[in-house]
């Protein structure tokens, strides 16, 4: 049981601060193991049995934390949920997931409560922001010294839905090994130390937040300071008591927009990540010259954890995802499964500890996904160049074939993005009669001098070949994202898959 190994580090920091909030309001590692323990006391009195999901869609608080780990404790298989999830998709994951019990924001009660009734559910609880609510009510007076539920390492520890940026979410079931392996991957392999504290800014309810930030942070009794959400203001109000940082592309792209992120805010960092999207080589450029600070960026997903990530000491190189970590293989092959050699572009396969059991109830999407020697094949498009270096070129759905050739969008964009008055680009492909698909490009403008489509189509063409070149280009004030800065291309498909038919 995870839990278990989270406990030997929680009694050594004692009365060590666990997690403060930005009013200053903070709760040591004895105030957490005992909220943890009266919580997962509360799951077990309601009938939670080894192997029972509790479906979770709450805000981020100090308290959603402890019902994370309380799950462990009791024995259970945690289920984050977004919080952007309307009714509509609830009823598909409790419908899927059927958890035992399902935690959700006092003020959708009336909304979600008739969907779990439906979908079978037994028990509904409520926690909200302040962490308020009947969760907190009915644990508060119980025992906090419950004895953590063994579980075996292969056992299932959670099931995380993938973000859906490529279809329907699929439930990756992570067993308590695939947690603890990466967790203590990542604490070694960046430099965790006494003394670190986290500034986390990121949701709980995605492998970023929870695994990758709050596991890595928990293995080393750090503290953590945790803000709502991402705001530029409060983390740079915040930095100077932070040493790690961790954050989604975009929050860096925000950061760099104040003036008042500078030099002398940074100055007791020691590291910052980047990950769940591609970091634009601009904003690495521009954080390293306005702070000294080189972003280490990562690559990961559900259904793995974490996979690849530059090196602590040794050269980040920008537009790359760096090295797979100690213990995971990884190899670029083609369709048929033959490894391609260093430089070429194909589908990422990995291998190791990290590695999900497959997907929940799903044995035949889970099968498609791996090959027979145990690798699972990713859907990202990468290469891995002569120096190791694991490039992350796109996923493979959105590969474009225009007229049977292959178009990698990645090769595209950096060109548009090269061109002046461009602030970012996306390139995808919609359904043409001739082509099958044709390149399709959504430019952001920047500044005065923003081009126009024909000075775009003749820049591209005047470096790449023809069938790489957009045969029309839109604008638009920003790109669709998710809430994990994923830009969402099917939304892009979908508003232009006309056009040409
Ligand atoms: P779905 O699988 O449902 O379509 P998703 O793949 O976006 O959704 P996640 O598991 O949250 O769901 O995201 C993993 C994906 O995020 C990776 O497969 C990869 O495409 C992308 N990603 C993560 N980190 C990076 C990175 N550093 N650079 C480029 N892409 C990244
Ligand atoms: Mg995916």
């Amino acid at each position: 049981n995870l839990y278990e190994i989270f406990e030997a580090r929680f009694a050594k920091a004692g009365d060590q601060a666990a997690i403060e909030l930005a009013d200053g309001t903070t709760w040591s590692y004895r105030d957490l193991e005992a909220e943890v323990g009266r919580i997962a006391r509360l799951l077990l009195d309601l009938g939670v049995a080894p192997g029972d999901r509790v479906a979770v869609q709450v805000e981020k608080s100090p308290r959603a934390l402890f019902a994370y780990l309380a799950c462990f404790k009791a024995g259970a298989i945690y289920l984050p949920l977004n919080t952007a999830y309307k009714g509509g998709e609830i009823e598909y994951f409790l419908g899927d997931a059927e958890p035992r019990v399902f935690v959700c924001d006092p003020s959708r009660l009336d909304e979600l409560k008739p969907i779990a009734d439906k979908t079978g559910v037994a028990h509904v609880l409520t926690l909200d922001a302040t962490g308020g609510g009947s969760l907190a009510e009915h644990s508060t007076n119980l025992d906090s010294g419950t004895p953590t539920v063994p579980r075996e390492a292969d056992d299932i520890a959670a099931i995380c839905y993938t973000s859906g940026t490529t279809g329907r979410s699929k439930g990756a079931m992570l067993s308590h090994r695939n947690l603890s392996s990466n967790a203590r991957t990542l604490h070694e392999i960046w430099g965790f130390q006494p003394g670190d504290v986290l500034l986390h800014a990121l949701p709980l309810f995605h492998v970023h937040g929870l695994f990758v930030a709050s596991n890595t942070a928990l293995l080393n009794a750090s503290k953590m300071i945790f803000l709502p959400k991402f705001d530029a203001d409060e983390v740079i109000r915040l930095l100077p008591k932070a040493t790690v940082m961790m954050g989604v592309p975009t929050f860096y792209v925000r950061l760099l927009e104040r003036e008042a992120f500078t030099r002398e805010v940074v100055g007791n960092m020691r590291l910052f990540v980047a990950g769940s999207a591609p970091l634009h080589p601009d904003t690495f450029a521009e954080f390293e010259r306005r702070t000294g600070h080189r972003i280490l960026e990562r690559y990961g997903m559900t259904e793995a954890g974490m996979i690849t990530s530059n090196p602590l000491d040794g050269e980040r190189r920008p537009g790359t995802v760096g090295f797979p970590l100690p213990g995971v293989e990884a190899r670029v092959c083609d369709e048929d499964g033959k490894v391609l050699e260093n430089g070429e572009v194909g589908v990422l396969e990995i291998k190791g500890p990290n590695l999900f059991k497959g997907y929940w109830r799903k044995p035949d999407k889970t099968a498609e996904e791996f090959r027979d020697d145990g690798f699972f094949i990713t859907g990202d498009n990468a290469l891995i160049d002569n120096r190791g270096y694991v490039h992350i070129v796109g996923r493979a759905k959105d590969l474009i074939i225009s007229g049977g050739y292959n178009v990698y969008p990645k090769e595209v964009e950096i060109v548009i993005d090269d061109l002046p008055g461009v602030k970012e680009s996306a390139v995808y492909g919609v359904p043409h009669p001739d082509f099958g698909e044709a390149v399709t490009a959504t430019v952001v403008p920047e500044g005065a001098d923003a081009p126009d489509e024909q000075t775009v189509i003749q820049a591209v063409k005047k470096q790449l070949a023809n069938y790489k070149v957009p045969k029309r280009v839109f604008f638009a004030e920003s790109l669709p994202r998710n809430t994990m800065g994923k830009v969402q291309k099917n939304q892009l498909r979908d508003e232009h898959k006309t056009i040409f038919t």
